[in-house]
C-alpha cells in the first residue's frame, strides 16, 4: 500500500507551505483543551491557522493545524462600555457586521477585513492614524489555552501580566480561546483620496499624516508621485460610491488593471516604469463617505509578498528617499507601489508600535516573482539604521539575535513563553528563528 500523501497547507500569497500530521477543526472551547492535552500526550506540536494571511511561515506546522472556522461566534455584547467577547476564529468581516448591528465598530482598521481576529491581534495588525493605535492596544481581555491545557481568564483583574503579553503574542503563548475588544461607537469616514507630488507630501510629512484621523500614501516606484487616502471621522450622512464607482475603484482600477500591469510586468519588465507613470495620472480624486469598515478595508484580488517595517515617525522622509535612491540603483523595475502608514504608540511587549510613534513603510512584489531578494534585503538593510521593527506576519530576514534590542520588554515575553510553554507545544521553524527555542 502507498503511503497517503499529507495534505499540503498553503497561505494566501502562496509562499508558504507545510505538511500538517493533522487538520483539527474544534467548535468549542473544550475540543480545544482536549487538543491540548492529547497533542502533548503524543508530543506533537499545535498550531492554530487563522485565514492565512501572514506572509511569514508563523502559522506553518508540522504537528496538529486548528483551524477555528467552526468556532467564530459572538459570545456578548454590550453596547454601554462598547466590550465584546468573541470566539477566536471569527474574521473581522463578520466582526464589522455585528457590531454595526449593535451601533459599534472598530477603532481602527487595515487595509483588509478577511483575518481572523486572533490571526490578525496575534502579529500586532495595524491600519493608519497618528492618534490611533493598532488592534491589539483594543483587545481589553481573552480566554488563553496553555500547553498543559489550562484556560486563563485574562482581564484587568485576573492575569493583568498575561493578557499585557498575549495581546501580541505571535500565536507562541497558547490558543487564543476567546476574544474582549473595546469597540467605539459606530462612525462614518469621509475619504478623499488623490494623486499629490511625493515631494510635497514628505515635505512636511508630519503635517500631512496629522492633517486629518487616518492618512495613509502609497508612493508609486519609478514615478514621483502618491497616491494619497486621507479618512475624516463623521456623523454626516453617508454618500457611498455608486455601486458602479465602487467597483471600478476597489475591483477594476486596483486589481485587475493592476494585476494586468503586474503580469505584463512581469513578463517584460522594462515596460513597469512607463506602465507605473500612467497610474497616478489614470486616476482621478474620488470623495465619498461610508460605514468606518468599508472605508478602512477593501478586496484585494491580486496577490503579492511583502515586508513592512516599523520605524520611529519622525525618520520616515529620510527613509522612503533612501529606498527611492535604493529603487534607482538596483534597477529592477518595481510594479507595487510602497506603502506609508503611521500609528500611536503603545505599551505592548511585542508590538512594532511599542514606545514610539510609529512611521510604518511596506514594499511588495507581485506573487511569483523570483528575484525580489535585492530589493527586500536593501531595504531591510535601510530600516536596520532605525531600529527597524519587521511586521511579524510579512517577510523578513531577521532572527532574535537582531530582534531582541529593537524591542525594550524583550525578556518579559520571553519570560511569560517560559512560563507558559516551557517544552515548545506551540512553536514552529519561523518562532524558532524569531523567538529563539522555548524553555
Ligand atoms: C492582502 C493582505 C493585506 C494585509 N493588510 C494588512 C494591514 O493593512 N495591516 C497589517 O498590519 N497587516 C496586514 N496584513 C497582514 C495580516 O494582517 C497579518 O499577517 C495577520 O496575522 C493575518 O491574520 P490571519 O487570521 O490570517 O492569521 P494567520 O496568518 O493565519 O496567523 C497569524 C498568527 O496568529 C496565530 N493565531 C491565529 N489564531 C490564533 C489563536 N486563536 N490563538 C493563538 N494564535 C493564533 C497563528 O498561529 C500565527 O502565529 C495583510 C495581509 C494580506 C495578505
Amino acid at each position: 500500500m502507498p503511503k497517503p500523501v499529507p495534505k499540503l497547507w498553503s497561505n494566501w500569497a502562496g509562499n508558504q507551505q507545510c505538511a500538517p500530521s493533522s487538520w483539527e477543526r474544534p467548535a468549542s472551547e473544550a475540543d480545544l483543551v482536549a487538543l491540548v492535552k492529547e497533542s502533548a500526550a503524543q508530543d506533537r506540536r499545535v498550531k492554530v491557522v487563522g485565514a492565512g494571511h501572514s506572509f511569514t511561515g508563523i502559522a506553518c506546522t508540522d504537528g496538529a493545524l486548528v483551524d477555528l472556522a467552526d468556532y467564530g461566534r459572538v459570545l456578548d455584547t454590550d453596547p454601554a462600555t462598547g466590550r465584546v467577547t468573541v470566539q477566536a476564529g471569527i474574521s473581522l468581516q463578520r466582526l464589522c457586521v455585528e457590531l454595526d448591528r449593535h451601533g459599534l465598530a472598530l477603532d481602527n482598521m487595515g487595509d483588509i477585513a478577511y483575518q481572523s481576529i486572533a490571526g490578525a491581534t496575534s502579529t500586532a495588525t495595524h491600519g493608519t492614524g497618528a492618534q490611533h493605535g493598532g488592534l491589539a492596544t483594543r483587545i481589553v481581555g481573552l480566554r488563553l489555552v496553555t500547553a498543559d491545557g489550562s484556560v486563563l481568564e485574562c482581564n484587568e483583574q485576573e492575569n493583568a501580566d498575561v493578557l499585557d503579553v498575549a495581546r501580541v503574542g505571535l500565536g507562541a503563548l497558547g490558543i487564543l480561546s476567546t476574544v474582549t475588544i473595546a469597540a467605539v461607537p459606530a462612525f462614518r469616514l469621509h475619504a478623499i483620496e488623490e494623486a499629490m507630488p511625493v515631494d510635497d507630501v514628505l515635505a512636511d510629512f508630519e503635517g500631512f499624516m496629522t492633517s486629518t484621523d487616518h492618512v495613509e500614501f502609497y508612493w508609486v516606484p519609478h514615478t514621483r508621485w502618491a497616491l494619497t487616502k486621507r479618512n475624516t471621522r463623521t456623523q454626516d450622512g453617508a454618500r457611498p460610491r455608486r455601486r458602479t464607482q465602487e467597483l471600478m475603484d476597489d475591483l477594476i482600477a486596483p486589481n485587475l488593471l493592476f494585476g494586468l500591469l503586474c503580469r505584463v510586468g512581469r513578463r517584460f519588465p522594462r515596460a513597469i516604469p512607463r506602465l507605473a507613470k500612467a497610474l497616478p495620472s489614470a486616476s482621478s480624486t474620488v470623495d465619498y463617505i461610508d460605514r468606518s469598515d468599508k472605508v478602512f478595508t477593501s478586496p484585494r484580488h491580486v496577490r503579492f509578498y511583502e515586508m513592512e517595517y516599523a520605524i520611529p515617525a519622525e525618520a520616515v522622509p529620510e527613509a522612503l528617499n533612501r529606498v527611492r535612491t535604493l529603487v534607482d540603483r538596483i534597477g529592477v523595475p518595481i510594479s507595487f507601489p510602497v506603502e506609508v502608514r503611521v500609528t500611536a504608540p503603545d505599551d505592548i511587549p511585542l508590538s512594532t508600535a511599542h514606545g514610539r510613534r510609529t512611521g510604518y513603510i511596506a514594499v511588495h512584489v507581485y506573487q511569483g516573482t523570483k528575484a525580489y531578494d535585492q530589493y527586500f534585503t536593501g531595504v531591510e538593510a535601510i530600516m536596520d539604521s532605525y531600529g527597524g521593527r519587521p511586521h511579524w506576519g510579512k517577510l523578513h530576514y531577521q532572527s532574535a539575535a537582531t530582534l531582541a534590542g529593537r524591542y525594550p520588554r524583550w525578556d518579559e515575553f520571553q519570560a511569560m513563553r517560559r512560563r507558559l510553554d516551557p517544552e515548545g507545544r506551540f512553536a514552529n521553524p519561523y518562532l524558532d528563528r524569531v523567538l529563539g527555542p522555548s524553555g
